[in-house]
């Protein structure tokens, strides 16, 4: 198989959710953690490289863009796909805003490109284009909860003029009108706007049919730039239909394990509805009751040990998972910073431990959680399988940690997944969900 689509990624979870929507087209996926140093596995024709460059300064995120594009291109893809937020965020310093603009035109000089597409759109998860500007729900994105984002504060939701400022090439716009006579009339507006001297198009998407309709205009573009909604219309360029074949992982095998750090709402739900369910197969980690000077290993030892008792049972949930006041309480004491790296440094042991017992079905609840359990696990690639809801699949993981490699892993994001999600989960790995 050869590889057409090569994508790069600006976070973890983000990738997952792209390498997800090209899995549901038909495509066979392969998620590699940072710029692979393996050669990757010869069944898949998409590479998602997923990077940690949202939230760094644009010099920092280009060089690492850079070197995925290096890689990419040794690997001959045909087609390179940048994956920014469906919300359009990036690093953010004061009167310096953003890295998607600066990673955009690098990339672009790089592959010697023209002109490209730039569209967050993802209507599944309610992010829609509409005239250039972005809405969140019902909502515009200046209006939206992103406005108050610690990191990455979004207060202006014209694409158009968020990305310009972000360019020295000219931004433009294909509006929904045109997307909706096909992509004879898309393929035309992006003409006419090149005699104009845009080389960038922001495309408005209110729908899955704006985004399939706009996919045959956008084979010719050496490059795409979007959030993961996009990739919904590009398998069918290269002939590629949705298959049960594309998402299709080895048998899962081994013991059933849940961590969570996430404190999200969903995920909140989902820890209450398993414990409902399941109520003496989990463990809460209190993070008050912890010595300041308590070694990770410390900390870990007597859940591991717990758990060695309750896996033979059936799932275990080992949680940190708390509601607002009790995150409060926690970092309040410990300091916000220091309070989610331990934590994630907790989690990541325990998840080591599990998977050392012989846990073989492992899903982490977080985004940062995921990185940190990822990371303390060696995975270096993961095959991508059925989705279990929407943005979060199974995967297949390539570690050269023995007791990691093979292991089944779902990374959910905090605010992804039905509150049945764990039990969900853990049943459709006994037979594709597509
Ligand atoms: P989400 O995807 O829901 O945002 P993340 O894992 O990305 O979840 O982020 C949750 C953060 O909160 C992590 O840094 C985690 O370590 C931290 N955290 C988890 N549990 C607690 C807790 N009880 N108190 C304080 N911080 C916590």
């Amino acid at each position: 198989m050869s590889l057409l689509l090569g994508c790069i990624a600006d976070d973890f979870t983000g990738a997952t959710d792209l390498a997800n929507n090209l899995v549901r087209a038909g495509m066979r996926v392969v998620q590699t953690i940072g710029v692979p140093t393996q050669a990757l596995p010869t069944d898949c024709n998409a590479v998602v490289v997923a990077l940690k460059s949202r939230t760094i300064s644009p010099h920092e995120a280009v060089q690492q863009s850079l070197q995925a594009l290096a890689w990419l291109q040794a690997q001959q893809v045909e087609q390179v796909y940048f994956k920014y937020c469906s919300t359009f965020d990036s690093w953010y310093s004061g009167d310096v805003r953003g890295n998607i603009g600066p990673v955009t035109e690098a990339l672009m000089d790089a592959l010697n490109c023209t002109f490209t597409i730039a569209t967050p759109a993802f209507p599944d998860n309610q992010r829609t284009v509409f005239k250039g500007h972005l809405f969140v729900g019902d909502v515009l994105l200046s209006d939206s909860g992103m406005k108050n984002h610690p990191l990455t504060p979004m207060n202006d939701a014209n694409l158009v003029q968020v990305l310009q400022a972000q360019c020295q090439r000219k931004v433009g716009l294909i509006d929904y009108r045109t997307v909706a006579l096909g992509a004879t009339a898309v393929t035309a507006r992006m003409a006419e706007l090149q005699t104009q001297g845009v080389s960038i198009a922001v495309v408005d998407a209110l729908s899955n049919d704006d985004l399939l309709r706009m996919g045959p205009a956008l084979k010719p573009l050496r490059l795409l730039t979007a959030g993961s909604g996009v990739a919904i219309g590009l398998p069918a360029n290269w002939g590629i239909a949705p298959s049960a074949a594309s998402a299709q992982l080895p048998p899962a095998v081994g013991l059933k394990a849940i961590v969570s750090g996430s404190c999200s709402l969903a995920t909140q739900g989902q820890v209450a509805h398993f414990l409902q369910q399941h109520p003496t197969q989990a463990w809460q980690l209190d993070p008050l009751g912890w010595d300041t000077h308590a070694s990770v290993e410390s900390v870990a030892a007597p859940v591991l040990q717990w758990a060695a008792k309750h896996l033979p049972v059936g799932p275990v949930l080992v949680y940190s998972t708390a509601d607002a006041q009790q995150v409060q309480a926690v970092q309040s004491q410990l300091g916000q910073q220091a309070a989610g790296e331990r934590m994630e440094q907790v989690l990541a042991h325990i998840a080591q431990g599990l998977v050392a017992m012989g846990v073989g079905q492992l899903v982490v609840a977080g985004g940062e959680t995921s990185g940190a359990c990822v990371q303390a696990l060696q995975v270096s690639q993961m095959h991508i399988g059925a989705q279990i809801d929407p943005g979060v699949p199974w995967c297949h993981a390539h570690s050269p940690s023995a007791a990691a490699s093979g292991l089944h892993l779902s990374l959910k994001s905090g605010n992804f997944g039905t509150p049945d999600f764990f039990s969900k989960a853990f049943q459709s790995l006994q037979g594709p969900v597509l």
